[in-house]
């Protein structure tokens, strides 16, 4: 059993090459990289050979000779001459010089692995020096297979271990922090500095909390993975089961790592007329079973799950097997759609609000007015006015007992949700100091916020942030 050279001690020092085509091309590259002076001594010159002159020390178009031989530090005979690398080697060992006669086991004390370089990264290729053709095919696989920017991310690690940032305890939050795009992009410009510092700030950063048999529900937005919010992006690469609509693209869901096990709960054709739909009696007990057998769960939907996406009876099944979850918000394609048509939903004298209501219901379609009890009423800019603003809903018809409950700093840090009806929003709000910006939320929907088990809940199982619910 041999071993390559291990290409130590090499720099600055003479090391004689004879021979000029693929072999000694393949023998020079380690040599070169470690650094060696390389004295070239061969009367023609392969292609493969010519490019590597420039980086040749000396070189002398002739036969070689045995004087060539003393003061080397290393001899590599690779001439198409067996007898000649021979020679060259029982010359070199008289004078105790390590040598090596290129297919030749006899004759070689060391083999010259074919290496393939990423910047810090050396990946070595040794066939026990029974093949270096075989060797030089696997460097070539491996050339094209390892792209040229792992040099850089190599490069980013190398200055991560200096830093100190060793032995990982996550290595999957290390992965995920090097695909962040921040870093990426840094590290596509060369800035492998400023990456580095992005990196261990990313560390130091809290992660937020997806335990393991936990559900968060995600809204995929319209379509487009670029429209994803950067938390969803988050669950959905630490999701262990991740169970879609049919809505959601196959662009977002490939942005899954591969291990991830990837199920579509939508309906199963996305025809015009509405199909008999897998009831949410199959889906949500899937769910359910995932997070029991200690998954991280990622229930995702097209736009925003709680736009006509059924995320609310999800929460409460959810809730009501005791099991842990989040909603993380998604563009729904009510904006979406604007954004799209350059249209905006309201403008200044034009169009003071805009309505969102399914054309289709379990009892068909909607037509004409909704009955005002069954539509929620979403008011912005209405903190300071918040009186004026619910009596006037109690005025056009609304019972004062409707539920109404108002946000304040939604997926802020200090984010805060107020309840009340339509009758008591105003002093609660008062009440509690409320800071804008806040955002108003009145109908039936908000009864669930009003309900004293569900605020308790609400407290001790929502995701990443607890909301302070004020009464
Ligand atoms: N939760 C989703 C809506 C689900 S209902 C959301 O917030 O967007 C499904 C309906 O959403 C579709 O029938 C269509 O009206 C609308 N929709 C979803 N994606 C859309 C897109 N990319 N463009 C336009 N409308 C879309």
């Amino acid at each position: 059993m041999g071993y390559p050279i291990q290409l130590v001690g090499l720099e600055g020092k003479r090391v004689l090459l004879a021979g000029g085509g693929p072999v000694a091309a393949e023998k020079i590259v380690p040599l070169i990289h470690a650094g060696a002076h390389v004295h070239l001594v061969t009367p023609d010159v392969s292609a493969e050979m010519e490019e590597w002159l420039p980086k040749v020390w000396r070189f002398d178009r002739r036969e070689v000779t045995d004087d060539d031989v003393p003061g080397a530090k290393v001899v590599v005979g690779a001439t198409d001459d067996g007898d000649v690398n021979a020679r060259l080697v029982a010359v070199a060992r008289e004078h105790g010089i390590l040598a090596q006669a290129a297919d030749d086991k006899p004759n070689c004390d060391f083999y010259s692995p074919a290496v393939v370089r990423r910047g810090p990264v050396v990946m070595t290729i040794s066939t026990d020096g029974g093949s270096p053709m075989l060797a030089g095919q696997l460097r070539r696989a491996l050339e094209a297979a390892v792209p040229r920017s792992l040099t850089d991310v190599a490069e980013l690690l190398v200055q991560l271990r200096e830093r100190g940032m060793k032995g990982l305890a996550n290595r999957g939050r290390m992965l995920r922090a090097l695909f962040d795009p921040t870093i990426t992009r840094l590290v596509d410009t060369g800035d492998t500095d400023a990456a580095a510092d992005r990196l261990m700030e990313l560390f130091d950063e809290d992660e937020e909390p997806f335990e393991p048999g936990t559900v968060a529900i995600v809204g995929a937005g319209p379509g487009s993975r670029h429209l994803l919010t950067l938390r969803a992006l988050d669950r959905l690469q630490r999701a262990d089961v991740i169970l879609h609509d049919a809505l959601v693209e196959e662009e977002v869901l490939r942005l899954a790592l591969p291990a991830t096990e990837i199920v579509d709960v939508g309906r199963r054709s996305r025809a015009m007329e509405p199909k008999a739909e897998p009831a949410d009696a199959e889906r949500i007990p899937l769910m359910i079973e995932h997070a029991r057998a200690g998954k991280r769960v990622v229930r995702l939907h097209g736009g925003d799950p709680f736009v006509f996406g059924r995320g609310g009876e999800e929460v409460d099944a959810l809730a009501e097997a005791g099991i842990v979850w989040e909603v993380v918000p998604g563009v729904s394609s009510v904006i979406a759609s604007g954004a799209s048509a350059g249209v905006p939903l309201t403008q200044r004298d034009v169009a003071k609000g805009f309505t969102v209501r399914t054309g289709h219901d379990t009892a068909g379609p909607t037509r004409g007015e909704l009955p005002p009890d069954e539509e929620t009423v979403v008011v912005l800019m209405g903190l300071g006015a918040a009186r004026d603003v619910l009596a006037g809903l109690v005025a056009e018809g609304r019972s004062p007992d409707t539920p109404a409950l108002a946000v304040s700093g939604a997926s802020r840090p200090g984010e805060r949700v107020v309840v009340g009806t339509l009758a008591t929003l105003a002093d609660r709000i008062q009440e509690a100091e409320l800071p804008a910006p806040a955002t108003l939320m009145i109908g039936e929907v908000a009864r669930r916020a009003l309900n004293e088990q569900d605020r308790n809940r609400a407290a001790a199982k929502r995701g990443p942030r607890a909301t302070v619910v004020a009464v």
